[in-house]
């Protein structure tokens, strides 16, 4: 009996012991969960935009840019012109569907050509693109019918954005010099917020940049572009504020090729007091850089939504500096989209960029058949 009780005892005491120490793991493993060894890295890695496909969000307000301690990976160039698509489609829906709608039109009287014309006309298309484009359609479609309305109207779009054109940035330099792009606009087109994107587009090709924060006169612009350099581990170039933006120009291109990198791209000030002053300005800032290594690019910003007006300043600018390419910006507000024809056509100049809205990797190159096809929808 007695030897019963103790082998109760024995095996009770041995349980509570198993119990007692599988518990000690247990916690010992979950504290581990929590509170991983110190080599480990805590902060978290942001998920690069094209895992999703969609912009990183980012406010106005600048939430989105505070400082990261991871650097971001910014989305290959590529993959933005599927978004280029959606956000035209967007809100561009009235000239597209609207053309196509009316082209595909049984009978295509005077009153429906007339219809045509006002779609093209209040996209900000241009009086001489709409005529030639009107007439390319009517001799085609008298001779082709318009079974095909759709292909005939796309190939004649794409004939007026000119494929043509050479689109590449010119960001490299010859003879061991970087590659300069001077971005010049008017305030509020989005310079700034365009410098950053480039950047972010050049890093993803695996360039190394160095950005000159040359707009002196608004306070905030060296600081934003000092946000979106670090973002993705580009040095910026500043000076202090008011100081002669040539002299911040200038610095930041003598560092850049002073530290071999690809490109440097400076934003400039974008003041519009007269023609005379902006010549002064942007020339000196030109021939200042120019003392080091030659400017390879000059990128006009103009803002989409601001149709006539936004070509007059383009016009300003054109003369005041020699423009090699334009960015098309907030095209993702703008119904229209026409814009880019007329732009074209004004300054002789391919489009070589479009924003599509203010997430980081919101800015992709631009391609007349991908603008053509995400217009028709
Ligand atoms: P800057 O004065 O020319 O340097 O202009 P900023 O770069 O400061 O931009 C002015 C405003 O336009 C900012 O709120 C930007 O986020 C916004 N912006 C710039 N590009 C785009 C774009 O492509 N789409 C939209 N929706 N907003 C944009």
């Amino acid at each position: 009996m007695s030897a019963l009780v103790l082998l109760i005892l024995v095996i009770a005491v041995a349980a509570i012991a198993l119990i007692g120490v599988s518990a000690a793991l247990l916690v010992g493993r979950r504290r581990g969960r929590t509170a991983p060894p110190p080599s480990v890295p805590s902060a978290p890695i942001p998920a690069p935009p094209q895992a999703t496909g969609e912009a990183a969000p980012q406010s106005s307000t600048g939430e989105a840019a505070a400082p990261a301690a991871t650097l971001e990976r910014p989305e290959a160039p590529a993959s933005r012109l599927v978004r280029l698509r959606q956000r035209l489609a967007g809100s561009n829906n009235a000239l597209g569907r609207g053309l196509l709608a009316l082209i595909s039109r049984d009978q295509l009287d005077e009153d429906t050509w007339e219809g045509i014309e006002d779609v093209l006309l209040t996209s900000d298309i241009g009086v001489g693109p709409t005529q030639e484009l009107v007439e390319s359609l009517r001799a085609r479609l008298r001779v082709e019918g318009n079974t095909d309305a759709r292909t005939v109207l796309r190939e004649e779009l794409v004939k007026l954005v000119d494929p043509t054109m050479d689109r590449r940035l010119q960001v490299s330099g010859a003879d061991g010099d970087p590659g300069v792009v001077l971005v010049v606009g008017v305030n509020g087109a989005g310079k700034t917020t365009s410098v950053g994107k480039i950047a972010r587009i050049l890093v993803a090709e695996e360039r190394t940049v160095i950005l000159g924060a040359a707009d002196t006169f608004r306070a905030a612009a060296a600081e934003q572009l000092g946000t979106w350099g670090e973002r993705v581990g580009v040095e910026v170039v500043r000076g202090p504020e008011g100081s002669d933006p040539a002299s911040v120009a200038f610095d930041a291109v003598k560092t850049g090729t002073e530290a071999g990198v690809d490109t440097v791209i400076v934003d400039t000030a974008g003041r519009l007091q007269n023609k005379a002053g902006l010549m002064d300005e942007l020339g000196k800032v030109k021939r200042v850089i120019e003392k080091t290594a030659p400017v390879t690019e000059t990128l006009l910003v103009l803002d989409a939504t601001t149709g006539q007006n936004g070509l007059i300043q383009a016009r300003v600018f054109s003369e005041a500096v020699n423009i090699t390419g334009i960015v098309l910006t907030k095209l993702d507000g703008s119904a229209k989209g026409g814009i880019v024809v007329q732009v074209q056509r004004e300054l002789g100049v391919p489009v070589k960029l479009v924003g599509l809205g203010e997430g980081p990797d919101d800015l992709a190159p631009f391609s007349p058949e991908a603008f053509v096809d995400a217009l028709l929808g």
